[in-house]
């Protein structure tokens, strides 16, 4: 197998990956020759109809990470090429992010730190006042792997409630969770005081949060978007928080990735902002590498994938 890896893997898959093949790795300048490519693993990088063109040979599109928004499935599927991801190599890590994101904006964590360092002559000034996060309620829109991992923690470690927004599951399986299923977005939105968002982007999720879905929360809420960053539209965001100091907001995902300097987001003090680093622990990229790989050794010998996205 020719095997291009268009972004960088951690160490441990890359090695594995030298087993599995003929190696051609990242670089700075991207890899600029790819043709005679017959499995390619991406992080990030635009997969096209174009990019799919020039490789005439390719078997596998193997995907490092879960979201495949970047990838052109349809015509890959077309073409006959299995796209794969990595479904469940960093669900702990991007819950945990997700949990973390609420207890920071909870606890005004970013901004204690940034009050800290200028040198400050009181002790727990009245600007630094929380909220516990401890019996309130969290609502999940998206219940799959990464939502359901986040409502357990919170249900378990903080005795929160949780509620979902998930037309695709079924209420007998959000009632084995102990979730409050709702059918309508906006009735939940109107209930709870945290909300996690945990799915794909797609047609239907783009701009999912927008000025009439702000508008119901309730005026102390929390909000974290550790999905993709289109599903919530950062211009009524920008609107709602400027208004609304009371509403804090985290986002691991931007509009415009990496997000820049001088997104007017980035301005407010109740917003928290992470450059897209929820897959980033040293356990998530092993594992996603590693099962990278594996689903170009599968296709080497001849048998299908385990996490194919664009069923052949
Ligand atoms: P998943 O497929 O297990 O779950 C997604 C859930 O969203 C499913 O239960 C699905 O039914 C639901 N859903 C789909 N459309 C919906 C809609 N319109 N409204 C409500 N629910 C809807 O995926 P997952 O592993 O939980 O990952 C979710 C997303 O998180 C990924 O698609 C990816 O974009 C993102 N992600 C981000 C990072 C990061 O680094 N920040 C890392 C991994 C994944």
């Amino acid at each position: 197998m020719r095997i291009y890896i268009f972004d960088p893997i951690h160490q441990i898959p890359l090695e594995e990956a030298h087993k599995a093949g003929d190696v051609i790795i990242w670089n700075e300048d991207g890899i600029k020759e790819y043709e005679d490519a017959e499995a390619i693993i991406v992080r990030t990088k635009t997969v096209s109809k174009e990019l799919i063109d020039e490789m005439p040979n390719l078997k596998i599109i193997a995907k490092h990470g879960i979201g495949t928004d970047n990838i052109d499935l349809d015509y890959a599927k077309e073409k006959g090429i299995f796209v794969t991801n990595t479904p469940t190599a960093n669900m702990n890590s991007v819950a945990e992010l997700a949990v973390t994101l609420a207890l920071s904006c909870a606890r005004k964590i970013t901004m204690s730190d940034r009050l800290t360092r200028q040198g400050i002559d009181t002790l727990a000034p009245k600007e630094l006042t929380g909220i516990e996060l401890t019996g309130k309620i969290v609502g999940l829109i998206g219940a799959g792997r990464i939502g359901q991992r986040i409502g357990t923690i919170l249900r378990d470690g903080f005795g929160m409630e949780v509620s979902c927004f998930d037309p695709f599951m079924s209420e007998k399986k959000a009632n084995e969770f102990g979730f409050k299923k709702y059918d309508n977005l906006l009735d939940m939105l109107k209930d709870v005081d945290v909300v996690s968002i945990s799915v794909p982007l797609t047609d239907s999720t783009i701009n999912l949060i927008d000025e009439e879905e702000l508008g119901v929360m309730k005026e102390s809420s929390i909000l974290v978007n550790t999905a993709r960053g289109r599903i919530v539209n950062e211009k009524a965001l920008y609107k709602a928080l400027s208004n609304n100091p009371k509403m804090y907001v985290a986002m691991d995902v931007f509009e415009v990735e990496p997000p820049k300097a001088d997104n007017p987001l980035l301005s407010l003090d109740n917003f928290i902002g992470t450059p897209h680093i929820g897959a980033a622990t040293e356990e998530a990229l092993i594992r996603m590498g590693n099962t990278a790989v594996e689903e170009i050794n599968l296709v080497s010998s001849g048998l299908k994938p385990r996490y194919i996205v664009n069923q052949l």
